[in-house]
C-alpha cells in the first residue's frame, strides 16, 4: 500500500491525485487548508479550498484561479476522493480528507480544539468548529504540542481582557491589544464586551473583518484608527492592531495607552517580557496539548504524521500510546499566528527549546504524563 501523502521539496504531495496540500513552492494544483500566509502562498496555478475560505483567500492573495468546495462535499480527482472538513482555526479553515483504494488519510492543516473534553463553549466562534474525521492516517499539526500548553476557558480569558480594558477606560487611557490581523483580531473583536467603550482597528485588519462580515460572522463595525478626528475617543477605546504596529509612530495618536499581546505564546514565561508589553493574554487559534490528544484520538487513526511544532515530543508521546508515528519537515509556522517574529526565533533557538522541554517535563510529570528523560535537561527541570 503506497502512502496517500508524501513529503516533497515543494510541499505535502498526493501522488495518486497529483496535487499538493499547502505547498510552500509554486505548483500546478494546490489544495489549501486555510488562508494564513504560510499555508496559502502565491504563485500556484490552480487553488482548491473550502467554500467559506473564498473571501479571506481573495483578500490575501488577490486574483487567483480558485475553485471552492462546501464542507463535506466530495470531488473525485484521478480516483482520489477529496473533501474538506472544518478545522475550527480561522474562517474557512479545513482538514483535507483523502480516500483512495480503501485508505483514508486526513491532513489537518492548523486546527483549534481546546481541553480534554468536548465543550461547545470552547469552540472558536468565528468559524465552523473542528469536526473529527475517522481515518487510517492523520497528518496533525503540533504548534502547541507540549504539555505546558493548556488554554483556560474562553469566558475567563475574555473577562480578563474586559477587566483590563475597563480599568484603562476608567483611567482615561487607550487599550492597545496586539494580535494577528487574520484570525486573532476577529476572535478578540467577537469576544470582548462591546459596551465598555468604542472599538477601533488598525487598517490592516479591516479588509479581513469585511470578509468575515460578508461570511455572516458577527464582527462589530469598527472605525479605522487613522480615520478618527476626535482623539478624545481613544481614551476609552479598545484598539486592535497587528504586531507590525507595535512601537510604530502609528501608536502616537493614542497618547497614554496600555498595551497587551494576545497569543498562545503568552503562556510562556518570558514571552510577555520579550514582546515588552504591559499584559499578555493567552489566546490561541491552535489546539492546546489536551486538545491535540483528543483530536488525534477521535480520528481513530493508527498512524499519525506530525508536522510543524514540537514534532519530537509529539512523536514520542504518540509512540508511547502504541501508535505508528513519524514527522514531516514542513515550512509552515513562520507567519501569522504561529511564531511571532523575534519570539519565534527565540523559541527555535536551542536554549529556549531546552527550557521549553524542561517546563513541559515538570508539567507533564504533574499531569502523570511520562516524558522520556533524554528530552529533559536535568538542571533546568525544576526551574
Ligand atoms: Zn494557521
Ligand atoms: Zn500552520
Amino acid at each position: 500500500m503506497t502512502d496517500l501523502v508524501v513529503q516533497r521539496k515543494e510541499g505535502l504531495y498526493c501522488p495518486a491525485g497529483d496535487f499538493y496540500i499547502d505547498p510552500w513552492r509554486p505548483v500546478d494544483r494546490a489544495v489549501i487548508t486555510h488562508a494564513h500566509g504560510d499555508h496559502s502562498r502565491r504563485g500556484n496555478t490552480h487553488y482548491l479550498a473550502a467554500a467559506p475560505a473564498e473571501g479571506v483567500l481573495r483578500t490575501r492573495l488577490g486574483e487567483i484561479d480558485l475553485q471552492t468546495l462546501p464542507y463535506g462535499e466530495v470531488v473525485d480527482h484521478f480516483g482520489v476522493r477529496l473533501s474538506f472538513h472544518p478545522a475550527g482555526h480561522v474562517l474557512g479553515s479545513a482538514q483535507v480528507r483523502l480516500e483512495h483504494e480503501g485508505q483514508v488519510w486526513v491532513a489537518s492543516g492548523d486546527y483549534y480544539v481546546a481541553g480534554s473534553n468536548a465543550d461547545a463553549g470552547e469552540d472558536n466562534p468565528t468559524c465552523a468548529p473542528f469536526e473529527p474525521v475517522r481515518c487510517h492516517c492523520f497528518i496533525t499539526e503540533s504548534t502547541f504540542g507540549l504539555p505546558i500548553y493548556r488554554w483556560q476557558p474562553q469566558a475567563r480569558l475574555f473577562a480578563e481582557i474586559d477587566d483590563w480594558w475597563r480599568a484603562n477606560a476608567e483611567d482615561g487611557r487607550a487599550s492597545l491589544i496586539i494580535g494577528y490581523a487574520f484570525g486573532k483580531a476577529q476572535r478578540i473583536l467577537m469576544g470582548v464586551d462591546r459596551s465598555i467603550g468604542p472599538i477601533v482597528v488598525h487598517g490592516a485588519i479591516e479588509p479581513l473583518n469585511r470578509a468575515y462580515r460578508a461570511a455572516g460572522i458577527d464582527i462589530p463595525e469598527t472605525p479605522i484608527a487613522t480615520e478618527i478626528q476626535d482623539k478624545s475617543l481613544f481614551r476609552r477605546a479598545l484598539v486592535v492592531a497587528p504586531p507590525s504596529a507595535q512601537g510604530s509612530t502609528w501608536t502616537r495618536r493614542f497618547g497614554d495607552y496600555s498595551d497587551a499581546f494576545a497569543s498562545g505564546w503568552m503562556q510562556l514565561r518570558g514571552a510577555r517580557r520579550r514582546r515588552s508589553v504591559d499584559r499578555g493574554f493567552v489566546l490561541s487559534d491552535h489546539a492546546d496539548w489536551p486538545g491535540l490528544q483528543r483530536a488525534i484520538a477521535a480520528t481513530g487513526a493508527e498512524r499519525v504524521i506530525v508536522t510543524h511544532g514540537y514534532e519530537a515530543v509529539m512523536v514520542r508521546w504518540l509512540t508511547d500510546q502504541g501508535l505508528e508515528a513519524s514527522a514531516f519537515a514542513t515550512e509552515y509556522g513562520d507567519d501569522d499566528d504561529e511564531l511571532p517574529g523575534a519570539l519565534g526565533a527565540a523559541v527555535a533557538a536551542s536554549e529556549r527549546a531546552a527550557e521549553l522541554v524542561a517546563e513541559s517535563v515538570s508539567d507533564a510529570e504533574a499531569a502523570g504524563i511520562v516524558v522520556p528523560p533524554e528530552d529533559a535537561p536535568v538542571d533546568d527541570a525544576g526551574a
